[in-house]
Formats: structure tokens, sequence, C-alpha cells
């Protein structure tokens, strides 16, 4: 394949492109395919000799399409969305073009002084203070890992990269229940272990930790000779929702020294709106922050925003400098790559250079308080139903409710049932929602956040679900 024929086929993937955006509405949500299908569709050796385009883009189209769930339908209600605005998918054209790798300044300059000034923007754009910094992570995961890795060096005094954790006191890590499972992926990673990640319980209709609690337990494992370490604290976990009182926890947090990092991977993009702010009151006195530009805010898979109140913590747990990677007589650059685990980077700024230019801020809020708003009317409509119940309010555009069909289930029954319902949902492949645990119980949640969402999308939700329901018993 030359350039010539790269032009070609660019051209005809664009007008694929926009065909498939306009039309995806009408195809199922979730992939209708069963376990094995597209394995079973692809040789088991790699081919000797190239292949045509033509071949290998009708394969595509035959093969792959129908088992790919469509992330960007306007009725996928299921775990968050990951939008990809138009916009955002001709930026990253431009740096899959281009292709560079982005690990020094030296290595794509444009880059990283793109990085810089975008994540200023976002910055201030969530009203954070300007003795925030910020960098480009791939994912919340990885954001959270490095926050991690620094609460343990920074409670180790800077010797667990350099001794490792043997004969060192026992860290102690704080959250809530309601947390994401990355936290606790973090907590393996770091060496720490699952059981010095101690969960606080929760109190209250935003399931937050409850601070008393916190301060009780840091108190004990003080007491008991292990070195409390850090503070995880969630706004908008993926779950419910769940917020934990910031300001309260932050009390206990700087009064006790902990490292504190607030994962607000879904719900931080909520906060360009200044009306929910109050959600998060506090979390200007964190040492970390990460929310997902790649979730609500349109900038493509892979973005997250990472933000440190002091980067040379984090720097001095993650950075090292063979010869091969300094840059001699350039004082003040950055290095992004000295802020996060992996060496390697894509040029990601550009895409929320892209969105930021072509939405605005404003473009970006409309978009947002239309989903809370159109999924405050479903919450709404259901509640009235006599045979929904909710379990857990609207945190921003997210609820969850259950199955409870009037007159009544057999006992023990109720989780299969909503079990069932998700299932029949997700098969019938109008809309797609995905379940969870609150308390123990099976429940179903949604939320909206899709680009292109409509209030009539999230109007046939009501229909759908139940309509399904219905048809259940
Ligand atoms: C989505 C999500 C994550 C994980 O995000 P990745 O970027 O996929 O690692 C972490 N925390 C919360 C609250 C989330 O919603």
């Amino acid at each position: 394949m030359n350039w010539d024929d790269f032009e070609s086929w660019g051209k005809r993937l664009s007008t694929w492109g926009a065909d498939y955006h306009r039309t995806k509405s009408d195809r199922p949500v979730r992939a209708q395919v069963e376990p094995g299908e597209m394995l079973a569709q692809l040789p088991e050796s790699p081919p000797e000799d190239g292949q045509d385009m033509t071949a290998i883009m009708e394969d595509f189209e035959r093969i792959v399409m129908p088992g790919l769930t469509h992330w960007q339908h306007p009725r996928f209600f299921a775990y968050f969305n990951s939008n990809a605005a138009p916009a955002s998918v001709l930026a990253e054209y431009l740096a899959s073009i281009i292709a560079p790798q982005c690990m020094l300044w030296q290595t794509s300059p444009a880059a990283t002084e793109m990085e810089t000034r975008m994540m200023d923007w976002l910055r201030q754009s969530l009203d954070l203070p300007s003795e925030f910094q910020g960098v480009i992570q791939d994912t919340a995961s990885s954001a959270t890992l490095a926050a991690v890795l620094t609460m343990r060096e920074k409670a180790l005094d800077w010797t667990g990269n350099s001794h490792g954790l043997s004969g060192q006191k026992r860290l102690r890590i704080y959250c809530s229940p309601e947390v994401h499972t990355s936290i606790d992926r973090a907590i393996w990673i770091a060496g720490i272990g699952q059981e010095n990640l101690v969960r606080i319980p929760i109190a209250g209709d935003w399931r937050g930790m409850d601070p008393d609690a916190l301060r009780a337990a840091i108190a004990a494992d003080r007491a008991a000779g292990h070195l409390p370490a850090g503070l995880i604290l969630s706004v908008g976990a993926t779950g419910t929702g769940a917020t934990d009182p910031i300001e309260a926890c932050m009390d206990v947090a700087e009064a006790e020294g902990l490292y504190t990092h607030v994962d607000a991977a879904w719900a931080g993009s909520a906060m360009i709106c200044p009306e929910f702010r109050h959600y998060w009151t506090g979390t200007h006195r964190a040492n970390s922050i990460v929310f997902n530009p790649h979730k609500w805010l349109g900038v493509q898979f892979d973005c997250s925003a990472h933000f440190l109140r002091d980067p040379s913590t984090l720097v001095k747990t993650l950075a090292i400098q063979p010869e091969y990677l300094k840059t001699h007589g350039k004082d003040g650059i950055i290095n992004y790559s000295e802020w996060s685990i992996a060496l390697g980077r894509r040029f990601r700024a550009l895409k929320i250079w892209f969105v930021l230019r072509t939405y605005g801020l404003e473009g970006l809020r409309t978009r947002l308080r239309d989903h809370i708003a159109w999924s405050r009317d479903l919450h709404d409509r259901l509640a009235a139903h006599p045979d929904f119940e909710i379990v857990t309010p609207p945190m921003w555009s997210l609820f969850t409710f259950r199955y409870a069909p009037h007159g009544g289930v057999p006992a023990g029954t109720g989780d299969a049932l909503n079990q069932r319902l998700v299932d029949a949902i997700n098969d019938d492949g109008r809309i797609y929602l995905t379940q969870t645990r609150v308390d123990g119980a099976l429940v179903i949640r949604f939320q909206a956040g899709q680009f292109e969402t409509t209030e009539e999308d999230v109007r046939m939700a009501y229909d759908v679900i139940t309509e399904i329901a219905g048809a259940l018993l």
C-alpha cells in the first residue's frame, strides 16, 4: 500500500464513517453474538502474501461489524459512555497520520507544550486553583496507580523504590466500599496488599464515607503500629455515583498527614457546570485528582486528566533518567513521561484542543445539563410506576432502580428477575443497560451521557423498560 492508495482509502473511510454514524441508531446497541463467533471466522494463521484492501474492508464489514457493541449509539445507557465527538475523531486521525511519540519535550515539543496548555484549560474549566498542574494519562487506572505509588513513596520517605517493601511498616490506605476496582488493582500492583486497603463505612444518600469512622480507623491503625499513607476519595463512583464528603474527609487527611487522591473519573466532567461543583467542595485541597475527558466530555478514548497540586512528589516517585533520555541545555522543559507509568506517550492533547474549540465550554455544558435533566425525567416516570422502585437517587445523570412488580414476586427471586430483565432488554437491542449491586441486592443502572442522545432516546428507554418488564411475568 502506498500513499496514493492511502489517499483514496482515507476518503472512502470518511464517507463510511459518516454513514455509520448517521445510521448507527438503527443498529442494536449491544452486539448480538455468541462467544467464539468472531474467532471462528478468522483464519488460524497469518497470510504469507499481502492482500488487497478491498478484501480486507469486505471482511471487516462482514466479520467485525456484527460483533461490535456500539459505544457511540445514542441509546447506550450502560456503564458510562466513552464519547468520541466528531472533532475528536478528526484530531485522532491527524495524530495517527503524523504518529509522533511524545515521551520527552524534544521528541515532540508542540505536543508537550499543548499538553501543558490543555491541562490548564481543563483546570480552569473545573475551577480548580492555579497551583494544580496536569498531565494526560492513558486511563484513570494509571492515574490512580501513579497516585498510590506516590502515597507509598511519600510515606516511606522515598525508600520503597530502592529498598522494596519487606521489613517496612504496614502501609494503610483508606477508601469507601464504593470505589472503582482500579483502586484495588493499584493497591495490589503497588505491593501494598489488599488487606491494607481499609474500607470505611458509608452513610447518607450520597453513599459517602463517614469521616468519623475514617478518623477512628486511622487512630486504630496507628495504635497497632501501622503506617497510614493515603486517602482515596470518590466523586461519582461507578455503581451508583457514590460521593464522599470531601471537605470533612480532607480535614481528617490533613490533620493526619495523608496524601489524598480524588477519583472523579466520570463525574469530574460535570464540574464544568458551576451548579454541580457543590458535590466536590473541598477537592481543591487534594494532592491528586483524576477525571476522564474520554467519558463525558467527548474527547475520545484514551484521555485521562490527572491534576497534581505538587507534581514534584509524583516525579520523585516515577522519574528515571538514563543518559539516552536526557535533554541537555533546555532548562524549564517538561518531560511528561516522568509523570506517568509508561515511557511512550501518544499525542492526546490535540483532541482536547479540537473538542474544546469546536464545542466551547457552553456547548459541552448544554449536553451535560440535557443528559442530567432527561435522566431525572426518566427517574420520575419510573418512580411513579407501581411496578418499579428507585433504589439510589439521581447523582448527575445516574440512578438505579429495581423491577418489583405490584403484588410481589416469590421471596428471594427479585435478583434473578431483575437480571432477566436486564438480559432481555439487551437482547432486544433498542437500548443498553447494565446492573450493579446495592447493599447486596441486584439493581439496574441507568445513566445518559452519549453526545448525540436526544430527549426522545431517553423517553424510548421508559417504553422499552416497561414493555419488556411487563412481558416477563
Ligand atoms: C471509569 C472509571 C474508572 C476507570 O477508568 P479507566 O480510565 O478506564 O481506567 C475509575 N473510576 C471511576 C469512578 C470510573 O467511573
